[in-house]
């Protein structure tokens, strides 16, 4: 299998402000498989360092420690050339790149969509949640506003980073009384901060918070001490912490997860604790969030799934969105592998 990796820069609209920094531009690698038929997949790694601690430039250097394994890789099948690579080096960010790429090729092999290859009776729709970026007040409501009336059922709001309780007030104010607001915290508070901002915020109405902080103790702490549903995300990372139940929901990413296959088994464990999962992107360019529909299309014919947090390439300047949100929701693509040309 031949690999070659490019580099592409995606710049944000608007830089995006969270509380592990201020981001501006995004940098991915695009991959593509050529198998010896000719055929070729595509696939995208998509590490965010400064959430994640990958760097871009680790992926590549991976990407590079894979190349002779995949050129040797005559006989074996999908799983097993990942397994293979892994064992030189397990990075999932990387090894997403090629579980994409892999399904693509796989997809576009059999002409049917990803989602058809996982599931019988995928869904066809990703209900999404809308991302309210403003810092302000009245641009917090005003986005909220907007968001409703574009049909957005669920709004994600940012906190642990200055004017919490005004932006979350002038959010539901904005949003009226049905939308669902969810909060993510992205680990900001300790133990005793979080539920002190838990209880004052929760008058608000809110469908979660997510990460009020890290590590699965204090998730746990946390999630004893308040009414309001609590989800993991950064720190589903760590170990155990997919079965570890400690957690309403888990947020999972195909990048964090190695790719659709990894994402997949990673939601039958969080699912059997009786937690809910949820998908959502690391700023991903379209083949990631192309992977992730997929997946939650899978997933959501098989369990509850809250909204997912996919609505991101609207962020990207100059981008002609292949995903486009309608309604509140993005369509599974139905071409053959994941159903959009790269970059
Ligand atoms: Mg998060």
């Amino acid at each position: 299998m031949k690999l070659e990796v490019e580099r592409r820069s995606l710049k944000l609209t608007t830089p995006l402000e969270t509380s592990y920094g201020t981001l501006s531009e995004r940098e991915l690698l695009s991959v593509a498989l050529t198998g010896e038929d000719g055929l070729a997949g595509y696939g995208e790694a998509a590490p965010l360092e400064p959430y994640d601690g990958v760097s871009v430039d680790r992926v590549e250097r991976a990407l590079e420690r894979y190349r002779p394994v995949l050129a040797d890789s005559h006989e074996l099948g999908g799983a097993q050339l990942i397994d293979a690579c892994r064992q030189v080096e397990d990075l999932p960010q990387a090894l997403a790149a090629l579980d994409l790429a892999l399904w693509d090729r796989a997809g576009r092999r059999e002409g049917k969509p990803v989602s058809a290859l996982l599931s019988d009776d995928s869904a066809r729709h990703v209900p999404v949640n809308a991302t309210l970026s403003a810092f302000d007040r009245a641009g917090v409501a005003e986005q909220a506003a907007r968001a409703v009336q574009e049909g957005y059922e669920c709004l994600k709001l940012k906190v642990g980073m200055g004017d919490d309780a005004g932006r979350v007030a002038a959010a539901r104010a904005g949003a009226g009384p049905r939308a669902q607001l969810r909060l993510d915290a992205n680990g900001a508070w300790e133990v005793e901060e979080a539920v002190r901002t838990i209880e004052a915020l929760s008058p608000a109405g809110l469908e979660l918070v997510e990460e009020p902080t890290h590590g699965l103790e204090a998730v746990r702490a946390v999630r004893e001490r308040v009414a309001v549903r609590v989800a993991i995300d950064e720190t589903a990372e760590q170990a155990g912490a997919l079965a570890a139940g400690v957690a309403d929901a888990v947020c999972l990413k195909i990048s964090r997860c190695g790719g659709i296959a990894g994402l997949l088994v990673a939601a039958t464990l969080v699912r059997s604790t009786g937690a809910e999962v949820y998908l959502a992107s690391t700023l991903d360019g379209p083949l990631g969030i192309a992977a992730a529909l997929h997946a939650a299309a899978a997933l959501a014919s098989r369990g509850p799934m809250p909204h997912c947090g996919l609505a991101t390439l609207g962020m990207f300047e100059g981008l002609d969105d292949p995903l486009p949100v309608r309604e509140g929701a993005i369509a599974v693509p139905l071409g053959p592998g994941l159903g959009i040309e790269p970059l």
